[in-house]
């Protein structure tokens, strides 16, 4: 007979997540985590459904009739987008400069299609004039790409992408898992077929949604298909039947404490205005990196090429990764994260996403950072870097 243990009662730390995700959670969003459940088909939470769809609709900035959460992580909007979009043998061009396109490109794979890779070094943009070579010797109908890649730091630029893709009547896949409510996107006005997020990164929500959009003329390829959607779950024909249709019919049932959270989160987004987030992002970013560069420091993606949710700083030589990431959580209670695949023990990344991309956490992280910094033997001029970011917040 196993001896009966004495569990404790749940007690996480409070930490400051200031990493690739998830972020903290808005303390007005973790209020309604707690409100009472109702039915999947209560006239209540219909309601509830048709206020989450229209604020997804304007936080993407889409019209696009197939817009709502999935449930699931980042990478169940991942494997939604790839899934129903991607049949065996299609060919899929997958721009992969980090750890997040490696993924997708393994998703395309799985999926029986067939990916074709345009790579960049981890840290680097990709290149429209190899965009425009590949696609110009291929019968690629899809591409897919991350906006925001996590695993670097590096915003890739859009416009030229898309612009290609739809000369060569692509359909295009966009993560913007980190991008969604952070910095800009513009999902009609750029043409983006297929745009897919989560909740715990700039939606300051718990992990378990992924919110996407899906155009009418990505829905058509998906209605034409041969072959049915290899998942069940996150077939897009039989979830729009919950979701969209009148009719309602049941699929799976709904989480419906996380779509009263992510309703809430974006309801206060709507109300303070998505195009003001994007700008306390930005300004909240350049503060970090000033204040980073200040003590020395240089980030890892070019200038012009960052993304203002995730800041990845390069570490110099003589600094033992570990060593401050742990200094940090033990003394500080702040949560960084390292580098991921060839990055690991070459960056840190410190996420500045949603609620947590505020002046007060910029101006603690790099006291912080400082601090910790001093102690492994590196040497700085006393409050450099909170001095240069709060010439930012002064300027800006
Ligand atoms: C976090 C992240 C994902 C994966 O999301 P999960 O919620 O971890 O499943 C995918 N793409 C990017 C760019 C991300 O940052």
């Amino acid at each position: 007979m196993m001896k009966l243990k004495a569990y404790e009662e749940l007690n996480p730390p409070n930490v400051l997540l200031l990493g690739g995700g998830p972020s903290n959670i808005d303390p007005r969003v973790m209020a309604v985590l707690s409100s009472p459940i109702v039915g999947h088909l209560d006239p209540y939470f219909l309601e509830i459904m048709d206020d989450t769809i229209e604020l997804l609709r304007y936080t993407f900035k889409t019209n696009n009739n197939i817009t709502l959460p999935i449930s699931g992580t980042g990478s169940a909007g991942m494997q939604t987008a790839i899934s129903n979009i991607v049949e065996g043998g299609d060919e899929v061009v997958v721009l992969v400069n980090g750890y997040f396109g490696e993924r997708i490109k393994d998703m395309v794979y799985r999926c029986g299609g067939k990916p074709i890779v345009i790579a960049a070094d981890w840290g680097k943009t990709i290149k429209k004039e190899a965009f425009e070579e590949v696609l110009e010797n291929s019968n690629a109908q899809v591409v897919a790409l991350v906006h925001t890649e996590t695993s670097t730091g590096v915003l890739q630029p859009l416009r030229d992408i898309v612009r290609i893709a739809h000369l060569h009547d692509s359909l295009l896949i966009v993560d913007a898992v980190t991008s969604l409510g952070g910095c800009e996107l513009d999902v009609d006005a750029l043409g983006i077929d297929v745009c897919f997020s989560a909740s715990q990164k700039c939606l300051s929500c718990p992990p378990g949604l992924a919110p996407i959009t899906v155009s009418e003329r990505a829905m058509a390829k998906i209605r034409n298909r041969k072959t049915k959607v290899q998942s069940w779950y996150f077939d897009l024909s039989l979830i729009e039947e919950y979701w969209v249709n009148r009719n309602r019919v049941y699929h799976h049932t709904a989480p419906i404490s996380l779509i009263y959270a992510i309703r809430e989160s974006l309801r206060f987004l709507y109300g303070e205005g998505l195009e003001k987030r994007w700008l306390t992002h930005k300004r909240n970013s350049l503060a970090l990196i000033r204040g980073v560069e200040a003590l020395g420091l240089k980030m890892n993606a070019e200038e012009g090429y960052r993304a203002p949710s995730i800041n990845a700083i390069s570490i110099p030589d003589e600094i033992n990764d570990e060593n401050i990431r742990k200094s940090l959580r033990e003394n500080f209670n702040i949560s960084i994260s390292a580098g991921l695949g060839v990055l690991k023990g070459k960056i840190w990344r410190v996420g500045l996403m949603g609620v947590n991309s505020s002046e007060r956490n910029v101006l603690l992280f790099l006291e912080a950072f400082e601090r910790v910094l001093n102690k492994e033997g590196y040497p700085s001029k006393p409050n450099q870097g909170v001095s240069a970011a709060m010439d930012v917040f002064k300027s800006f």
